[in-house]
């Protein structure tokens, strides 16, 4: 369903895709946001994580048997010049795995998406598959972990690894970037040294996760602030006990569209 290793060429002397030293030496030389997403999915930096995605790619689920699952790392999504980014958790195995973009064709995305349409950030209410016409102004959908995890629980180390690809992410969406949205706790935990790593001033001690919760940050370099934001995570579990529902979600978004001067459609 996609090309493979469509990053730039590597010298002799860079890790394999194999390799934990991959994500920190492809991230860093990437020039850009295209760069980053072509070298991205060639990652195979954690053996339990490849291994899941691509037996869950193989077996499929029965409601998807005719589809031939991306199985591979999933890159951010939404334009370069974002103000707005938003960080979940991971892909689902049977939504951003099989489709290969972010939260699209699970529940989670479903209560993201009609959200953001709400709001007039995306231009479908519904993310469906790659070739859907689906286009988000402003914004940039992205995680801390580019693979899907079985249970949907990746571990701290899992996370670490995959943290300089964020990490640079960010880094080239410093220039436009006023406001985050993180999903949920681990993002939250996640996020603040990507953060801090991309050059963001962060408080000490970290703000504890809460939904509705914001941060500013500085950017010393370009003596700027970013809002921050916590919104619980929109999982299937959260939207179906009511922890979250999609005018708690809503709430946050527009403040932080707002923060990020995205104005509201009319
Ligand atoms: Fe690479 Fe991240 Fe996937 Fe690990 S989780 S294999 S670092 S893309």
């Amino acid at each position: 369903m996609c090309a493979e290793g469509t990053g730039p060429e590597r010298g002799a002397a860079s890790p394999s895709p194999d390799d934990p030293d991959f994500p920190a030496a492809r991230a860093a030389a990437a020039r850009g946001l295209t760069e980053l997403d072509a070298a991205l999915p060639g990652c195979r930096a954690c053996p339990r994580l490849v291994a899941w995605r691509e037996e869950t790619a193989r077996t499929r689920r029965a409601a998807f048997q005719d589809w031939t699952y991306w199985g591979k790392p999933v890159t951010g999504f939404g334009p370069a010049d974002a103000a707005l980014a938003i960080v979940g958790l991971a892909p689902a195995a049977h939504g951003g795995n099989r489709t290969g973009r972010a939260f699209t064709g699970d529940p989670s995305g479903d209560v993201l998406y009609a959200a953001l349409h709400s709001l007039g950030l995306a231009s479908r209410p519904v993310a469906e598959h790659r070739g859907d016409g689906l286009a988000l102004r402003g914004v940039r959908i992205t995680m801390p972990v580019h693979c899907a995890p079985p249970a949907n629980r990746p571990t701290t180390a899992e996370r670490d690894t995959c943290r300089p690809w964020l990490a640079r992410e960010l880094e080239l969406l410093r220039p436009t970037l006023r406001a985050v949205v993180v999903l949920g706790a681990f993002g939250w935990q996640a996020t603040f040294p990507v953060l801090a790593a991309a050059g963001w001033r962060v408080p000490r001690p970290r703000p504890p996760f809460g939904h509705a919760a914001e941060v500013p940050l500085h950017d010393p370099v370009a003596d700027r602030r970013v809002r921050l934001f916590g919104c619980y995570h929109p999982s299937r579990r959260n939207v179906f006990t009511g922890r979250l529902t999609p005018a708690m979600l809503r709430e946050v978004l527009g403040r932080a569209a707002e923060g990020a001067g995205l104005a509201p459609r009319p």
